[in-house]
């Protein structure tokens, strides 16, 4: 076992740890965000077991377990291993980044079923040896075309289902390039190859400015990248627009779901222990994991959704216009060593001045310090802890320049009504 927590650009898997306050973190990435029952099950034996039962939904629908010790690391390993949730070795897992649609396969308004390109190009990436160069952090994205749209999440070579004209095709895009280029979806894995190594090859001797695709496109331009390969570019814009919720009850077409979101990406194993006894009852056979920290039941009646619903609104979050839905916390004091603040207490008390609903996506962000871990990207409101108090950024991401800086909890909140103010209720 590798651990550490300093390296930088490194990413912890399941057998590559990260030491933290509370004990190690062993990140396990689900293929396809998947889950039978009994791969459930094991999942939250194994924290209870081994860790200490706390768990965390990354928002790359990565699950972690944490609070495990040097001493259980290798029986939680053991464990899981029977359940096909452990890779042969470091590598494969840390190369194995590939984010799909978490209803691939039964969403009736997909275009395609994604799920054979996602294992093959996992297959892939794990097979070929030169691009495990390729950085810690690189990924790549397949998206079906269906309700639960993936599209706008960042990555750095994405796969959208389109059809154009009748035909069906992925068009490829890099980064939130506003170009794309059109394949056939049999031509999923070659593709992905061919701009990585491309990408590889880019960037010897750049390794420090050329991080991840997006610095390749400012340098030379999608077109450029795509013409290497053959491929004809077209204009596509992202879209940005608002994406349904995955939380509450749904139909998809015909097809019904419930989605139970993790209170700021954080739910205890017993929780989901009984969520899983529940299912079973219920005749349900998966579990789908999302990027919004939330977890999907897939071909729930709306019977027992209402059941589960009542069931579980104490632990989990059920409804789509949840406060706690527009807040990002990461987990702060004490688990992690770099926070000097409780991001998980203040954010919790924080949510009652969060009147936006979730679909407007995260308005605040408490953040633990500048890592800015639980989101990346910019927000309305971030607060980044520095020696027990909160720095303020407005519109902007963790380590951006403050507008102010030392605010305790109480001038924290004043600030947030303040800059929230206007905010739909
Ligand atoms: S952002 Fe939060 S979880 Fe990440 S290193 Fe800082 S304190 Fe720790």
């Amino acid at each position: 076992m590798t651990s550490t927590s300093s390296i930088k650009g490194w990413c912890p898997g399941a057998l590559r740890p990260m030491e933290s306050g509370d004990g190690l973190i062993v990140r396990l990435r689900v293929t396809g965000g998947v889950l039978s029952l009994k791969q459930a099950r094991a999942i939250t034996k194994a924290s209870l077991d081994f860790g200490n039962g706390l768990m965390d939904l990354s928002s790359r629908a990565n699950l972690q377990l944490r609070g495990v010790t040097h001493e259980t690391w290798p029986k939680l390993i053991n464990a899981l291993t029977e359940h096909e949730l452990i890779d042969n070795d470091e590598e494969a897992e840390s190369i194995r980044n590939v984010m799909a649609s978490p209803l691939a396969g039964i969403d009736p308004t997909s275009l395609m079923d994604i799920t054979p390109h996602v294992r093959a190009l996992e297959h892939h990436l794990k097979a070929t040896q030169a691009l495990h160069h390729l950085p810690a952090k690189f990924g790549f994205l397949i998206d079906d075309g269906g309700a639960l749209s993936i599209k706008a999440l960042s990555t750095d070579i994405g796969f959208e289902a389109t059809t154009i004209n009748g035909t069906l095709s992925f068009a490829v895009r890099l980064g939130q390039a506003d170009e794309v280029a059109l394949i056939h979806p049999n031509d999923l894995v070659q593709t992905a190859n061919a701009l990585a190594h491309y990408f590889l090859q880019a960037r010897r001797g750049h390794e420090d400015s050329i991080r991840r695709i997006t610095n390749l496109v400012a340098r030379e331009g999608a077109q450029k990248i795509f013409a290497h390969l053959g491929l004809q570019t077209l204009k596509s814009k992202i879209e940005f627009h608002d994406r349904v919720s995955p939380v509450g009850f749904h139909r998809f077409g015909t097809f019904p779901c419930l989605g139970l979101a993790a209170p700021f990406g954080r739910w205890h194993a017993n929780t989901i222990s009984n969520l899983i006894d529940f299912a079973d009852r219920y005749n349900l056979t998966s579990l789908r994991l999302t990027p919004w920290r939330a977890l999907i039941l897939p071909g729930i009646t709306e019977e027992a959704a209402q059941d589960a619903i009542a069931l579980f609104s104490h632990d989990l979050i059920t409804q789509a216009q949840d406060p706690r839905l527009a807040i990002a916390a990461c987990s702060g004091q004490p688990a992690c060593l770099h926070a000097s603040v409780k991001t998980q207490e203040d954010a919790l008390a924080f949510s009652r001045l969060v009147k936006s609903p979730a679909l407007s996506g995260i308005r605040l962000h408490v953040s633990g310090c500048e890592k800015g871990c639980a989101h990346p990207r910019s927000s309305k409101v971030t607060l980044v802890g520095r020696e027990g108090l909160y720095d303020l950024v407005v519109n902007g991401k963790a380590n951006d320049t403050p507008l102010r800086r030392g605010l305790d909890a109480t001038w924290a909140a004043a600030a947030i009504k303040e800059m929230l103010e206007g905010d739909a209720a």
